[in-house]
């Protein structure tokens, strides 16, 4: 069975560090950097890539649209 892989690209500057997709991930990939970006909030980083599925739930429920995710199949 071809198993899925997910990436995730999030608009650093544009984060505003709600934690909404750090809850919303089934997988606990998510986490704040603890680097800021230019507006000074903790932007979201993947702690644990290789968990990722890219269900795009966090895509789905960030309220500023910051992050992409992308599939990709394995057999
Ligand atoms: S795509 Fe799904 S598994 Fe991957 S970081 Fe987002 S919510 Fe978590
Ligand atoms: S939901 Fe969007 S704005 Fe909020 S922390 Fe996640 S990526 Fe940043």
């Amino acid at each position: 069975m071809a198993k899925v892989k997910g990436v995730i690209v999030v608009d650093k500057e544009r984060c505003k560090g709600c934690g909404v997709c750090i809850s919303a991930c089934p997988c606990n990939v998510l986490e704040f950097s603890p680097e800021v970006n230019g507006k000074g909030y903790n932007f979201i980083t993947m702690a644990q890539p290789d968990a990722c599925t890219g269900c795009a739930s966090c895509g789905l429920i960030c309220p500023d649209s910051c992050i992409v995710v992308y599939r990709q199949k394995f057999e």
